[in-house]
């Protein structure tokens, strides 16, 4: 699998565009802006097809390109938590309210809760529940290669004191992720990519301190 990274927005967000080189299917993962760089990128990754559409969360920074890319690709099966689904369609849930940023309101094709796994091309996809930056955040297991939204950052984890933000679960979805075995190339939400290992051993959250200054 080919994946390419192109940084959109303020918030400078990660935007995945991954490629199945056997059966060239493509999938973005968190447009967070429709903007012509996203379109060259998927041009430019040698897709056959936009495949998926896949959100690791439903905030503003990860959604808001969504709606335009799915008018551009109408085949292209919009994925999210389902307990975020609700983001798409509310703009206080999505934080677009606070952001003063204009959505345009529609609902996911498939939603998925922990366990569920789906095929991307050849590339079994797992799904795992991890709730705590949003109630209906999940990371995507491609293979080895792990989408980890807003919930698994290099050296650090995602922040619980916005809307629907639960400390207790953020600490119980990063524990589940560094107990998953194996290890995974690590995409996140916003920085540098990682390594589960590496956080293993030196993500102070992963290694249960600190819990206190979150
Ligand atoms: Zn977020």
């Amino acid at each position: 699998m080919k994946v390419t990274k192109i940084v959109l927005g303020n918030i400078e967000t990660n935007c995945y565009i991954a490629v199945d080189e056997l059966s060239g299917l493509g999938a973005v993962i968190d447009p967070a802006l429709y903007t012509p760089s996203l379109l060259e990128a998927i041009k430019e990754s040698g897709m056959t097809k936009l495949q998926y559409i896949i959100l690791t969360h439903g905030h503003a920074d990860h959604i808001l390109g969504v709606y335009d890319l799915k008018q551009e690709y109408p085949e292209a099966i919009v994925v999210i938590g389902e307990d975020d689904d609700i983001c798409l369609s509310s703009p206080n849930c999505s934080l677009s309210s606070d952001l003063g940023l204009e959505q345009k309101p529609m609902h996911a094709d498939k939603l998925v809760k922990d366990g569920d796994t789906f095929f991307f091309g050849g590339i079994e996809v797992k799904v795992v529940a991890t709730p705590g930056h949003t109630p209906g955040s999940v990371c995507y297991l491609f293979g080895n290669t792990m989408f980890s939204g807003d919930t698994l950052f290099c050296r650090t984890c995602g922040r619980t004191d916005l809307f629907r933000g639960v400390l207790t679960d953020m600490q119980e979805s990063v524990k589940k992720l560094g107990m998953l075995s194996g290890d995974f190339l690590v995409y996140p939400g916003h920085g540098i990519s990682t390594t589960l290992d590496a956080e293993r051993k030196t993500n102070r959250f992963m290694r249960k301190i600190e819990w206190s200054l979150l």
